[in-house]
């Protein structure tokens, strides 16, 4: 397809996207949050008073979300190679969350207080390359389970992004064997035609 194709296709996708146009209403840094919402409310992830750790954070929406909900007695901390425009209550980390120096920064801003939630968004930027790119948002998603070992209470929760192939499922039997319980959910706001969907795991076990 030429470039000018794809652009339009782009913006015909955009222009009819009922959430695009919601998130510029609702305020929301990106449509990524309306899958969360969704998956808060279907799965109940997340209350008042929780500490939560978003993986690959920026531009912000699912921070947003979660600072919402958890409030002020609750603790949103945020991590993404990219810079993100500052959140009131959320603490930032720049930085790449599957290296141990970001490690660190997380254990330090978390300041000993268990994680209730772990998110993982994280996604590579695509090289065009299937098999590469497969290879590399499994590796994110396994950085993002060791991440919930290091900092998830028992019976804890974690969300995960997985992108549907082969090797995935090597992950999610995995996933099965830290946690009491495993659902697959592909959110309304997720577009049909990508092959992404969630992993959400509840009740972590050390
Ligand atoms: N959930 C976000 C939101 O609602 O605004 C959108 C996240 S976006 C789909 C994926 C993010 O993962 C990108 O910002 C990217 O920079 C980040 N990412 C990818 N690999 C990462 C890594 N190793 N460490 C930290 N962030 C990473």
């Amino acid at each position: 397809m030429s470039k000018r194709a794809s652009s339009s296709r782009w913006y015909k996708t955009q222009s009819s996207d009922p959430y695009v146009k919601q998130r510029a209403h609702a305020g929301y840094r990106s449509r990524a949050a309306f899958k969360l919402q969704e998956l808060i409310a279907r799965d109940r992830l997340c209350r008042a008073g929780q500490v939560v750790l978003d993986l690959g954070a920026a531009p912000g929406g699912w921070s947003q979300v979660v600072r919402a909900i958890v409030g002020a007695a609750g603790k949103v901390v945020a991590v993404d190679m990219l810079p993100m425009e500052p959140l009131a209550g959320v603490e930032f980390i720049l930085g790449d969350a599957t290296t141990p120096e970001i490690t660190e920064a997380m254990r330090a801003s978390l300041g000993g207080r268990p994680v209730d939630l772990v998110l993982s968004d994280m996604a590579p930027n695509l090289s065009g390359i299937k098999f590469s790119d497969e290879a590399r948002a499994l590796a994110l998603a396994e950085q993002a389970l060791i991440v919930a070992q290091n900092f998830l209470r028992p019976q804890g929760t974690m969300l995960v992004k997985l992108f549907q192939h082969a090797d995935t499922e090597h992950f999610v039997r995995e996933m099965k064997t830290h946690f009491a319980a495993i659902a697959r959910r592909k959110p309304g706001a997720s577009r049909a035609t990508s092959r992404e969907f969630y992993l959400v795991a509840s009740g972590f076990q050390l």
